[in-house]
This record gives C-alpha cells, structure tokens and sequence, in this order.
C-alpha cells in the first residue's frame, strides 16, 4: 500500500479531531475523502503533509505510513522532495503578485533532478492547462477562480509530484470549469498519478474517484469503491442529497 492511515488520532490543544481514523491509498489510485464541514478532512490532509501545529495538530495515537515506513518523525518538506506527495491547499494559495509562470517556477526551487525534468514538467502543466499557458505572463491574482486552481494544480506538479493531496478542489468554481478539472486529473490520474481528494461535493468526488472515505466528526462512518457508496442508503441520505 503507497500511503496508509492507521488509527490516526490527532489534537488541536485539549480538543481531538480526529479519533482513530483508518484508510489506505493504493498506487495509482483515486480515493476520495468525504463529509461535511468541520468533519476533518483538511485536518486529515494537514497531517499527512507533516505541517506543523497550528495547521496541523498533533498526532497522539496510531501511524501515518508511506511504502511501508512511518512518516510521523518526517519533515514537511521531505513529505513534498522524498515522497513526492504535494497538497492543494483549501483556497489555492498562489501567489497573486506573481505571473503564472512565476508561480510554477517558485515550485521548482527545491528540485534537484535537473533542467531538463523541469522543462518537461512545464511542458505537461501547460498542455494539461492550455488557459495557464495563454496567460503565463498574467499578474496571477487577476485569473479566475478555475484558472487559479489549475494553476495550484500546476504548482503542485512542477514540484514532481506522484501523489497529489486535493483540498475542496471544486470550491467556488463553476460546473462547467469544475467538470473541466476534474477531466483533466483523471487524465493525470490515467497517467501515473495517485490521487486523495477531500470533497464536500459528494456526487462529483463519487463520480471521479476510484474508492471514497465518510468522514463524521473525526470518524470514518463509510467505505467501499464509489459505485456501492452512491447506492449506500445512508450515503445517500446525508451526503447526496437522498
Ligand atoms: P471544512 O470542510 O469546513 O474545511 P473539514 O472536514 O476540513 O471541514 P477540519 O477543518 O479538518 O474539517 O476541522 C475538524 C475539526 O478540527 C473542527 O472541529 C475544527 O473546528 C477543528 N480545527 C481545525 N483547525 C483547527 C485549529 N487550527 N485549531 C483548533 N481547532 C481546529
């Protein structure tokens, strides 16, 4: 198993937002992360990245395993050059005062595998986002909602990413731009990529991921490949609108 989540209980403080959750991402696939606000998807995501407190809480029992090996001990930054696993926050946090194609570069600084992976690298971003490539000498703060999370996502691969951690990616974003995304990381998850994707768009995450996760406060209420949990009654009930 490339990532697995074992009995994960983390506090914030004296508070616990997560009491012994429990999932796996294997290679290669597409697992989404679902449940309501304040259920702990982020804190879920925010763990697994290594971010320090007070983004992420503290981990107080269970494991967080990458091939294999705990990454509880792991620096943030060793999460994103050794493992390869880069996330999207929650409200894209690009750098607004920066063009597009600053933004992708600023994402290169850490890599050591050469100019030349770079270059391809920037080669697939603006293929993969023909928009980010018409507008790579635009001020970022002036694209569009759809065209700033394409570009989170672009950043996230110019950092040479295998697995990408997605925060809400549908938020704010139009049906037609959000479909438009979610099509263009199926054909990133077609080409290699591993995905987990957090969603309080139940019916759009079920669609697109291979497997999906409930989570209800701090919880995992729910599981199976997508197809059986649009057909769960319960799932149905609270998360796809009956
Ligand atoms: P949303 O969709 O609203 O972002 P979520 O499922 O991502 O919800 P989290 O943001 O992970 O939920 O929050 C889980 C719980 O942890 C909530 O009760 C929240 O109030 C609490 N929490 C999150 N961040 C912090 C923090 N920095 N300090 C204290 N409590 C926090």
């Amino acid at each position: 198993m490339l990532l697995e989540i074992e009995n994960l209980k983390v506090r914030y403080g004296t508070i616990e937002a997560l009491h012994g959750v429990s999932f796996s991402v294997d290679t290669g696939e597409i697992v989404a992360l679902l449940g309501a606000n304040g259920a702990g998807k982020t804190t879920t995501l925010h763990s697994i990245m290594r971010l320090p407190p007070p983004e992420a809480p503290k981990v107080v029992e269970g494991d967080i395993r990458f091939r294999g090996q705990s990454i509880l001990t792991t620096e943030p930054y060793d999460v994103v050059r050794k493992m390869n696993m880069n996330l999207v926050p929650e409200g894209r946090h690009i750098f607004g005062n920066l063009t597009v194609y600053e933004n992708l570069w600023i994402a290169t600084t850490a890599r050591t595998d050469g100019q030349e992976n770079i270059d391809k690298d920037f080669e697939r971003v603006f293929s993969l986002f023909p928009r980010l490539a018409e507008r790579r000498r635009q001020q970022s703060e002036s694209l569009s909602g759809g065209e700033q999370q394409m570009l989170a996502v672009g950043r996230a691969l110019m950092s040479k990413c295998d697995v990408i951690l997605l925060d809400e990616p549908s938020m704010g974003l139009a049906p037609l731009l959000m479909y438009e995304l979610f099509r263009t990381l199926k054909q990133l998850n077609e080409e290699g990529m591993t995905i987990l994707v957090v969603e309080q768009n139940a019916r759009v995450a079920l669609q697109f991921a291979h497997r999906g996760y409930v989570l209800d406060t701090g919880q995992i209420v729910a599981e199976g490949p997508s197809d059986k949990l649009m057909e769960d009654p319960e799932v149905k009930k609270a998360y796809l609108g009956g």
